[in-house]
């Protein structure tokens, strides 16, 4: 299950799947801002990269909300983690798309800085966090979209889609905003 578009000269790509598994150069993690690890993708990422992802986070201390930082990807395929804090959703009118724009914008800025060319995100805030899949979809596509306009340096762009409900959802979006500016 995959579906893939190309802007500018990085390709988005959307799969269905593990992001444990991935290979892109970093993988984005949905971490709290304490980086304190916990259920869902961050629990995934921490049991299959060993304890020296959470050294590294603990020596970096916290991230706020809306931003990223990295350590490396200790025993994952991936060599680096990007650790984004997403909003907690409570009704949209919190500045909740801003700090999702935020967490996905700051982990993309990591991205090239560090000189990596491709990277795989989850679906940030749309599990523990609660934010209704199809608005984030849209603000995380739209973000990653514009990012990638105008620039060279990434490859690569992959969501790693847990079910096939959330891969839908995201296609769908993908679809009609790529259909419109890409
Ligand atoms: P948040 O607290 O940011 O909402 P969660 O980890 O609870 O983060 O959920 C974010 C998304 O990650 C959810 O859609 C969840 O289904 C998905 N997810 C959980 N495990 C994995 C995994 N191994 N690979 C990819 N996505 C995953």
């Amino acid at each position: 299950m995959s579906v893939e578009v190309k802007v500018n000269s990085t390709v988005i790509s959307l799969v269905k799947g593990d992001i444990t598994l991935e290979e892109t150069d970093a993988i984005v993690n949905a971490a709290n801002s304490r980086l304190a690890g916990g259920g869902g993708v961050d629990g995934a990422i921490h049991r299959a990269g060993g304890p020296g992802i959470m050294e590294e986070c603990r020596k970096i201390g916290g991230c706020s909300t809306g931003s990223a930082v990295i350590t490396t990807g200790g025993r994952l395929k991936a060599r680096h983690v990007i650790h984004a804090v997403g909003p907690v959703y409570r009704d949209g009118n919190h500045g909740e798309p801003e700090a999702l724009k935020g967490a996905y914008r700051r982990s993309l800025e990591l991205t090239v800085e560090n000189g990596l060319k491709t990277v795989a995100f989850p679906s940030i805030s749309t599990g523990a966090y609660g934010y209704p899949i199809a608005e984030a979809a849209r603000v995380a596509l739209k973000t990653v979209i514009e990012f990638v306009r105008g620039r060279k340096e990434l490859e690569l762009v992959r969501f790693v889609l847990f079910s096939e409900g959330d891969f839908n959802r995201y296609r769908e979006v993908l679809e009609e905003i790529s259909g419109k500016n890409a």
